[in-house]
């Protein structure tokens, strides 16, 4: 089908998520103060920063979790800034995991991964316990069904919070610092599985401390500073040869 003026092919396809414009603030705290991005299907957007530039607020505005003051938040084209949006159930087509993984201690880590599709997307609990399974092996955690939070390593852990998400099939996955927590010698399984996922094709904004990792797997930077996206680009370009001072001066703090 093709018609006057424009044919999709001349269309760049409309990114999965999109933000124009976003604000936020804690009292008078600005946090955010014009944000804009777009992030495309299957794209990995990292986003680095100074603590307190606003890195986890922003994945917090994504989800929902924090409401914006001002500006538009667009997911696969629908507004989910829109009040009369069901939050819910916008936050259950985004997968979400933090630093702390947040696993329920007194579940086997089976019943952890099976929790939500059967409480909150109303799963057949035998269909959703084995998701729950493949999506275990898929982490590479098949032989700890059975075991509690507890009885995990650190990267164990942070790898079941994720397959967690994941179960649910989201659209989106936001990681806030979801290696930070980690002895360093547990990083890299957490990290390569965020790898894995980004080359199956999963869309991904995510924050880190690790710039060997976000160079590595990062499509595009976004540097935050002063309530905004200070430097975006490709790694190579923010992190091997930034453009902006600022940007530059907190890569030399992190050596
Ligand atoms: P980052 O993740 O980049 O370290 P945050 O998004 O956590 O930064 O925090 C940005 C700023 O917002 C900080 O000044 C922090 O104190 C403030 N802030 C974050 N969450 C809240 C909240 N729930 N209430 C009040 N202030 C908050
Ligand atoms: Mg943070």
């Amino acid at each position: 089908m093709s018609e006057i003026g424009s044919s999709p092919q001349d269309e760049a396809p409309s990114p999965l998520l999109s933000l124009q414009k976003v604000r936020k603030s804690f009292g008078d705290n600005v946090v955010l103060r014009d944000v804009s991005l777009d992030v495309a299907e299957g794209e990995c957007v990292v986003l680095i920063g100074s603590s307190g530039s606003g890195k986890s607020t922003l994945l917090r505005c994504i989800n929902l979790l924090e409401r914006v003051d001002d500006g538009v938040i667009r997911l696969d084209g629908e507004d989910i800034t829109d009040p009369r949006v069901d939050a819910d159930a916008t936050r259950a087509r985004i997968g979400i995991v933090f630093q702390s993984y947040n696993l329920f201690p007194h579940l086997s880590v089976l019943d952890n991964v099976m929790l939500a599709p059967v409480r909150v997307h109303g799963i057949d609990r035998e269909v959703a316990r084995a998701d729950a399974k493949l999506m275990l092996e898929r982490v590479g955690l098949a032989d700890k069904a059975n075991a509690h939070p507890d009885a995990l390593s650190g990267g164990q852990q942070q790898r079941v919070a994720i397959a967690r998400a994941l179960v649910n099939k989201p659209l989106l996955m936001l990681l806030d610092e979801v290696t930070s927590a980690l002895d360093p010698e547990l990083v890299g399984e957490v990290l390569d599985l965020l790898k894995d996922l980004k080359s199956e094709g999963m869309t991904m904004v995510l924050n880190t401390h690790e710039m060997g990792f976000a160079r590595r797997v990062a499509d595009t930077v976004c540097f935050l500073d002063g309530g905004g996206i200070h430097e975006q680009g490709s790694p190579e370009a923010v992190l091997g040869s930034p453009a902006q001072e600022r940007t530059r001066q907190f890569l030399r703090r992190l050596h």
